[in-house]
């Protein structure tokens, strides 16, 4: 194993033991991202090495670990592309707010990872720039739509990452790939500074190796900002080390979520993952959400409704690539016909269509009326359960273009992390078992601000069951790199 294999944690106690010096992490990392990114390509911009090496502080011990960013999160001075034509010139003038925090403990950031096309997506291949793909087998997808962020966490490429979900954009990736990954709290993490997709929806958050190196993130970025009006003047989390003891901890199983086209290996890990619960002294229960089935079609009407507004403003007159025209109104047409992709133009039309007169009512308002109901059925489970858990996904990581041509497909994989951003609620995928050296990701579901509950149930598993220190073989020679 080479630096780059472990955690952040771990890194952290040997440097402050002095058994590694910081600038050796960093050279591992960049070790990692020569020999591997020309296979993964989880990066869609790296800094200069000598500009990351030269980052590190010996006081600062943050800026020995290195972090990757996706690419739709503003860092001053780099670029942010959404992987998008329509912002394939644009340098980003300020820092998210998530990117402040990071700053002030000179966090070292790698550089800014490749993603669907404005988020919108499930495997990263909806990428102007091209696919990321997994380590674990090169031939498949690593998920979306933060596929570079989790890729790049599992190969080593950055110790830790930040990504965004709208519909599971953080924990179906970190499921394909095998490591951690956080959907907070709707409104626990501040979305200034994050290109918005869905605004009702979206949350940035970490991915990493394992739980611990999750909740320390998560408590670097977590608090109020006034700079967003959706952001919660709540006590933040701050990090207190776990301990996974769930002795008497009510978990409902979802029953909705193990039906209906889930793969049976997949299946099979989950009902391990609660044989090793109920081991650990907790309590599983199968608990049904009769609305949860309702979820994809409710998302697939509010989330393309607040993107067509909130994409509104690529026109070619303020942001990035401009196409040419005779008129304003033809440079702003030909802009977005030849700066969007196919995916984010179908999200648009939906979109545009959902909010229109005569059709707003008929969609966009039952669709509201419906993440209620969703919302409730959390509501009344959490009455009785401590927390609920479900596949991540209900498939397996697939091979790169196996769905390209049939979105529908795409888009119902999501099912089971898709109500969870509908109610608000936060949730967190960890690796459970693995099919075929595929990793499967178990998600555990919590009530708003109950991430520490979160933790440590994550952590109780991991500690039981880890399968997070599988690394895949890419460093070493499987690949030939
Ligand atoms: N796959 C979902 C979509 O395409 C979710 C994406 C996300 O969370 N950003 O909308």
């Amino acid at each position: 194993m080479d630096l780059a294999d472990l955690t952040a944690h771990e890194l952290l106690t040997l440097i402050s033991k002095r058994e590694i010096a910081p600038k050796d992490v960093v050279k591992s990392c960049i070790d990692r991202i020569e020999r591997c990114e020309p296979l993964i390509k989880a990066y869609l911009y790296i800094r200069d090495p000598e500009e990351i090496i030269n980052s590190v502080r010996e006081d600062m011990p943050y800026s020995a670990i290195p972090i990757a960013i996706k690419d739709n999160i503003l860092v001053r001075g780099l670029p942010n592309t959404c992987a998008s034509k329509i912002l394939s010139n644009f340098i980003a003038p300020y820092n998210a707010t998530v990117i402040e925090k990071l700053k002030e403990k000179s966090f070292n950031i790698t550089g800014k990872t490749n993603l669907d096309e404005f988020a919108m997506g499930s495997s990263t291949e909806n990428s102007a720039f091209g696919p990321t793909r997994n380590p674990w087998d090169l031939e498949r997808v690593p998920g979306g739509s933060s596929g570079g962020s989790a890729a790049s966490v599992a190969i080593g490429s950055s110790i830790w990452a930040l990504g965004s979900d709208t519909g599971g954009s953080i924990r179906q990736p970190a499921s394909f790939c095998g490591v951690v990954g956080l959907k907070p709290t709707y409104g626990t993490v501040s979305r200034y500074g994050l290109v918005a997709f869905a605004s009702s929806l979206d949350q940035i958050g970490p991915i990493t190796k394992d739980v611990t190196d999750c909740a320390l993130l998560y408590s670097f970025i977590n608090g109020h900002d006034p700079n967003d009006s959706t952001s919660l003047n709540v006590e933040p989390y701050r990090y207190s080390p776990l301990t996974g003891d769930i002795r008497g901890m009510k978990i409902g199983l979802i029953k909705e979520l193990l039906v209906e086209g889930i793969d049976p290996s997949v299946e099979r890990c989950i009902r391990d993952a609660v044989k090793t619960f109920q081991d650990l002294g907790a309590i599983v229960e199968e608990v049904s959400l009769p609305h949860i089935s309702y979820s994809v079609p409710t998302y697939y009407i509010l989330a393309p409704a607040e993107a067509s507004s909130n994409l509104a403003r690529f026109d070619g007159v303020r942001y990035g690539f401009r196409a040419g025209g005779k008129t304003a109104e033809e440079m702003m047409s030909n802009t977005r016909g030849e700066g969007f992709g196919p995916e984010v133009k179908r999200r648009i039309m939906l979109g545009t269509y959902v909010l229109s007169a005569g059709y707003y009512e008929a969609f966009y308002l039952k669709a509201l009326k419906f993440r209620n109901l969703i919302a409730g059925d959390f509501k009344k489970a959490f009455e009785r359960f401590d927390v609920l858990i479900s596949p991540t996904s209900p498939i397996l990581p697939f091979k790169l273009g196996e769905k390209v041509e049939n979105p529908l497909e795409m888009y119902l994989s999501d099912i089971c992390t898709i109500p969870i951003n509908l109610a608000g609620l936060p949730a967190i995928s960890i690796p459970c078992g693995f099919v075929n050296n595929l990793p499967v990701g178990l998600q555990i579901i919590g009530p708003v601000f109950s991430e520490s509950r979160l933790f440590e149930v994550a952590y109780g598993f991991e500690q039981a069951m880890p399968f997070h220190k599988r690394r895949p073989q890419l460093g070493g020679n499987t690949y030939g790199v």
